[in-house]
């Protein structure tokens, strides 16, 4: 359906972002792009529909290169979310929903129909929403507004970047549940953005990951959790199964302790799995903590404690 063949993007700049990517989409699956920020990603989706050229390769949909296709059809075919979507603001919702119909020139009633059907999915009351304005929405509404318009004049493909990220978790939970719905129903292919493993494990039928431009590995959520590739994989799966949240030392790093060198002591990654961590701490008091080979930081058993109970209060609020 979508192949990718040694597709290679170089920034003016001299930024390699993406370099000889191979990758076959299939028709019909829920495919999950996912890696550490500045991998990739975004430059490989903007890619797939033109919105950039590419540097080297050649990418295909449905056995034509894309650059043969008129651009009109294949930007039509190709619905796109962002992760801030841009509503019209002077328009309805209905009007912001038929946006690509009305270029289509769908008839008013076909285009009113589609619109309420799709509202209905994701949980908005057309007789309330229809004649709404952007403004009058909430941000998590706005974005299933966004949602549903990238896929209401049913293109074959949908492209979506971080599309939930800016979401408060409830919201962005309740959209994954539509999104996991709208895949039963429709059985689009879709390339989904994230840098957030256990959204990409809930939604995907397969999950790439990138990391410094290339391909890591390429799997179901299970081959990735039971056969990583490598280290990589295997930290970034593990990093991000945590109850679905990050773990994120950051903010509970003690400053570097000078009086006993760095050097001696066990190192930890910022972005070590919580069992890791764990099993370190028995054995000592004191770990320093690690990023992009630099040490950041000192932690202890006292900091994990602090960060666990601000996780769980969290949860709590968030169960509420
Ligand atoms: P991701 O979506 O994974 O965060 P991107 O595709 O946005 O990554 O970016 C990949 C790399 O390309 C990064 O190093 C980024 O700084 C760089 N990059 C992105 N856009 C541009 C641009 N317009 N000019 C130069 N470099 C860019």
């Amino acid at each position: 359906m979508i192949k990718f063949e040694k597709v290679t993007k170089r920034y003016d700049d001299g930024t390699v972002a993406v370099e000889g990517l191979d990758l076959e989409i299939h028709r019909g699956e829920f495919f999950v792009i996912i890696g550490p920020s500045g991998c990739g990603k975004t430059t490989t989706l903007k890619m797939m529909n033109r919105l950039l050229p590419l540097s080297d390769g050649m990418i295909f949909i449905d056995g034509k290169e894309i650059n043969e296709y008129d651009i009109h059809d294949l930007r039509w075919n190709i619905g796109y979310v962002l992760q801030q979507i841009a509503l019209f603001p002077h328009m309805t919702i209905e009007e912001n929903i038929t946006v690509v119909p009305e270029m289509k020139k769908w008839s008013k009633e076909k285009m009113k129909q589609r619109a309420h059907e799709l509202m209905e999915v994701v949980g908005l009351d057309p007789n309330t929403y229809s004649d709404r304005k952007p403004s009058q929405l909430s941000g998590g509404e706005q974005q299933r507004v966004g949602v549903i318009r990238a896929l209401a004049a049913n293109p074959g493909i949908i492209l979506m970047d971080e599309p939930f990220s800016a979401l408060d978790p409830i919201s962005r939970e309740k959209l994954q549940d539509d999104l996991l719905f709208l895949k039963k129903e429709l059985k689009k292919t879709t390339v989904f953005v994230t840098h957030d493993m256990q959204e990409a494990l809930k939604l995907a039928d397969r999950i790439c990951i990138m990391k410094d431009g290339k391909i890591v590995q390429v799997g179901t959520p299970q081959e990735l959790m039971h056969q990583p590739a490598n280290e990589f994989v295997k930290q970034f799966v593990g990093d991000n199964s945590f109850r679905g949240e990050e773990m994120n030392l950051g903010k509970f790093l003690l400053p570097i302790d000078d009086t006993r060198t760095t050097e001696s002591s066990i190192t930890v990654s910022v972005s070590a799995p919580l069992k890791e961590l764990l099993e370190k701490l028995s054995d000592e008091d004191q770990l320093a903590v690690e990023q992009d080979g630099e040490i950041i930081g000192m932690i202890n058993r006292q900091r994990i404690i602090q960060y666990l109970s601000t996780r769980l209060q969290k949860r709590g609020i968030a169960n509420e």
